[in-house]
């Protein structure tokens, strides 16, 4: 249900875990030895005795809403880097640009300069693409107010 808003942190630069069938208590386990806050929707969840200054609900059901009002809550130290969108990963690199011609459609290889690639799941990325879409939409919510309300 919060798929979409744990890619966004992802790329705000935020460790972020999504584990959508995981049960509550294993949920609440995972964050205390982590030291992580639970976003959920789930209002039993937050109510949990285990579960308090731990977790946050998240209100809206627009995923750009949520992202706004989570940043609002847990604002991004200066300086953060993205991770991979689909893995979490730490590190995406520049990738040689030789390289991603076998990597991604021809089209994209033809018409894009740069592309970057998740050294833990090997994800390509490439301006244009969803991961360069929602950092732009990222940093205008982060450097230039609430574009939504503006
Ligand atoms: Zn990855």
């Amino acid at each position: 249900m919060l798929g979409r808003l744990a890619r966004w942190l992802r790329i705000a630069g935020y460790d972020t875990i999504y584990e959508p069938d995981m049960e509550d208590g294993e949920v609440i386990r995972l964050a205390i030895a982590g030291d992580r806050m639970i976003l959920t929707r789930d209002t039993r969840l937050t109510e949990r005795r285990a579960a308090r200054g731990r977790s946050f609900l998240v209100g809206p059901d627009d995923p750009l809403e949520q992202i706004e009002e989570v940043l609002r809550a847990f604002p991004p130290p200066a300086g953060l880097q993205s991770r991979c969108p689909e893995c979490n990963g730490e590190v995406l690199e520049l990738q040689d640009r030789e390289d991603a011609k076998d990597l991604v459609p021809e089209y994209v290889f033809l018409s894009k300069k740069e592309f970057f690639r998740c050294a833990a799941c090997g994800h390509i990325y490439w301006e244009g693409s969803q991961y360069a879409k929602f950092k732009k939409k990222l940093n205008a919510i982060i450097n230039k107010g609430n574009p939504l309300n503006p």
